[in-house]
């Protein structure tokens, strides 16, 4: 898609690269303070978390026994109203059961998608489940997701960049972009 063909277009930037990495960089030491000395399977929900994960497991020092793994999942129905239901179209490649799992998501809008994920991975016996999100919504929030470490609060903007698209685009800005229709 050409940009002329798009019916939105980038306006400000509402967190910038700066801003990320220094929370990132804080998000990765309560991390490492919290598993030292043990295995973490940290597991990113493709494609809108590879690069916040890229960036934060980057921080996370040797004391942590990392792995990395990913799922992709494809919501049912219109994309922009997420119905909850959420189909795994890549599973994770580690055997959960007794692993320390850590989910990695970019945004948490309505939750349901999280909520979904938890239940499906507490299903297979894992010795912990924790979520890291970098972005919140609250005001659209429809279930009580818990988020065990959370980027940032934002209001209920659509966002880009930082590995959140807009129909596959924008995902490779360095900043967090507000994105508004063209008139
Ligand atoms: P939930 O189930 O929490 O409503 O949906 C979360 C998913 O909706 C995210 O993983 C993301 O794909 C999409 N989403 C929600 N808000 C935004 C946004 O502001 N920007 C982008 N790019 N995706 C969003």
């Amino acid at each position: 898609m050409s940009s002329d063909e798009c019916d939105y277009k980038l306006d400000y930037i509402m967190l910038s690269s700066d801003a990320i990495q220094r929370r990132v960089s804080e998000l990765a030491m309560e991390i490492e303070r919290e598993y030292r000395g043990k295995e973490i399977i940290v597991t990113g929900v493709l494609k809108g978390a590879a690069i916040f994960m890229a960036d934060l497991v980057r921080r996370i020092g040797p004391s942590v026994d990392v792995r990395m793994d990913f799922i992709a999942v494809s919501s049912y129905g219109d994309l922009s109203t997420s119905s909850g239901v959420v189909k795994i179209v890549k599973d994770m490649d580690t055997y959960a059961e007794d692993k320390n799992i850590l989910l990695v998501e970019d945004i948490m809008d309505t939750g349901l998608t999280l909520a979904y994920l938890g239940e499906i991975f507490t299903a297979r016996a894992p010795k912990s489940v924790r979520t890291c999100v970098l972005l919140e919504k609250p005001d659209r929030k429809k279930v009580d997701t818990a988020i065990d470490y959370k980027g940032f609060t934002i209001a209920d903007e659509f966002v880009v960049g930082y590995g959140l698209d807009y129909a596959g685009r924008w995902r490779h800005l360095p900043d967090i972009w507000n994105v508004i229709e063209k008139k």
